[in-house]
């Protein structure tokens, strides 16, 4: 596989034209940031252990009937994907409360929720994904009303495949973000899914295992994301 222009580099991601039409290559970098780009650090490894870990996660959900962009692993840090138009709606599924949902709403971090909650934020990095709704989202013509329905009732199933694989496996699935994009007609699930972009709690210890080892500065990053990728793999 044949790795061609680079598209656009992220924060965590750099996405390419590959040799074959209609598919990209991604490689997962080792950098890690937060808050917005504010926080910043090189985590040598962290790119494997995400590219594979989202590699599972996705091959996991099509075998479900998932529709994702992912088509297979390349090397790696590296994995082809359909090539998507991003729909800049990031979706957030929530079965614990963590994170921004418990500062602003006071939930004590650790509450399960009653039900899921979805929510939706505008993929804006420089009006910090603001939590936008349904309204926002027709209004601005982000995506249709139709798209919506297909984007939701695929969030929740992401998490109803995920929830008990991972919970057989000893880590507790507490929030996590999707991205979905447009591909031929068709609306696939794109990004990645990994310890990055999901919060997973060890379900005996309670001991983080995600990204919020380096948001709060809790160190042990990586050997935490190599063990979520050995009990999952
Ligand atoms: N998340 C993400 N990218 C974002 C914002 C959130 O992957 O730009 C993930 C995050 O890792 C967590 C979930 O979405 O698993 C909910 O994040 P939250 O809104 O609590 O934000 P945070 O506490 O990270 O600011």
């Amino acid at each position: 596989m044949m790795r061609g222009e680079l598209l656009y580099e992220g924060k965590a991601k750099k996405v390419y034209l590959s040799d074959e039409p209609d598919l990209y290559l991604i490689e997962y970098k080792d950098d890690a940031t937060a808050f917005d780009g504010v926080k910043k650090d090189h985590l040598e490894g962290k790119g494997i252990l995400n590219n594979t870990l989202a590699a599972v996660f996705f091959d996991l959900l099509e075998k479900k009937g998932v529709a994702t962009h992912y088509v297979r692993m390349v090397s790696e840090r590296e994995m082809l994907v359909k090539a998507l138009t991003i729909i800049p709606v990031e979706l957030i599924v929530r079965n614990i409360a963590a994170g921004s949902i418990s500062k602003r709403l006071g939930i004590p971090e650790g509450t399960v929720l009653k039900r899921t909650v979805l929510e939706f934020c505008l993929k804006n990095d420089a009006l910090h994904d603001p939590l936008i709704n349904h309204y926002h989202i027709y209004a601005m013509g982000l995506a249709s009303e139709e798209e919506m329905a297909l984007l939701e009732s695929a969030a929740l199933e992401v998490n109803a495949v995920l929830t008990p694989f991972l919970k057989e496996r000893g880590i507790t699935l507490v929030d996590f973000k999707l991205e979905f994009g447009r591909h031929r007609g068709r609306i696939l699930l794109g990004d990645e899914i990994s310890a990055d972009t999901c919060r997973f709690w060890d379900s005996f210890s309670g001991e983080k295992l995600d990204k919020d080892r380096f948001r709060r500065d809790l160190g042990g990053v990586v050997e935490a994301y190599r063990e979520v990728l050995r009990r999952v793999k």
